[in-house]
């Protein structure tokens, strides 16, 4: 295995971009950077910025894109994600943010963004299932992979909850936005070459499997 990638991951809520942004994080060595993650730690903190960024978070709105690009660009100038890379797990989200992120990155770039493609309606039932744990962000399901205790996350302790934005009334604005702002990036990242449409569905090793062989075979092509 070759460490180092430098990873963004795109897909609509529920397409199973947290659970393979933390398992690439792993094989690659390399710090997952979640915004979603971020905004949930300031919100949980109780500051100023986390008071904030609770208004959008709960509306399932987007944070306004100055503010993330601002937390992205202090993430991603650390000396970590500079020598040895990231998994962007929820960033960019619209097409501002993704021309502020190419930018960052130079002059490395990035190695590949996967669109994770998954149905809506498996996103759904996936969504209503979601648990995730407050301290950490590992994600579990209650169908499917709920944790060895209920409640109580296998890697941390912490409490495995519900999100507070998984109610239906922000779950339906969160996919509204997905194909209003963040769908557009697709073709976005396809025009500039850098994009791989990954099939998300099957369990979560095969779709690993999956992302792996085709970042494998990006990065050999990319001069380190
Ligand atoms: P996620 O965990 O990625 O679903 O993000 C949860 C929430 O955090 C979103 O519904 C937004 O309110 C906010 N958020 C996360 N990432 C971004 C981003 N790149 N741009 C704007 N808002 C974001």
């Amino acid at each position: 295995m070759n460490p180092g990638a430098r990873l963004v991951i795109l897909g609509k809520q529920g397409a199973g971009k947290g659970t393979q942004a933390v398992r690439l994080s792993r094989h690659y060595v390399v710090p997952h950077v979640s915004t979603g993650d971020t905004f949930r730690a300031a919100v949980r903190s109780g500051s100023e910025f986390g008071k904030r960024a609770q208004k959008y978070l709960e509306a399932g709105e987007l944070v306004p894109d100055e503010v993330v690009i601002g937390v992205v660009r202090e993430r991603l100038t650390h000396d970590d994600t500079t020598h040895r890379g990231f998994v962007l797990d929820g960033f960019p989200r619209t097409v501002q943010q993704a021309e502020a992120l190419m930018e960052i990155v130079v002059p490395q770039g990035l190695d590949v963004a996967i669109d994770l493609e998954i149905d809506t309606r498996v996103v759904l039932e996936r969504l209503a299932s979601r648990r995730v744990c407050s301290d950490c962000g590992a994600n579990y399901s209650v169908s499917d992979n709920p944790p060895r205790v209920p409640g109580i996350c296998d890697v941390c302790g912490g409490d495995v909850v519900q999100r507070d934005d998984d109610t239906e009334a922000a779950i339906r604005r969160r996919l509204e936005l997905y194909d209003h702002e963040t769908a557009p990036l697709v073709d976005w990242f396809d025009e500039r070459g850098l994009l791989a449409r990954m099939d998300g569905m099957g369990s979560p090793d095969q779709v690993t499997e999956r992302l792996v062989t085709e970042i494998d075979r990006r990065k050999k092509f990319r001069p380190r």
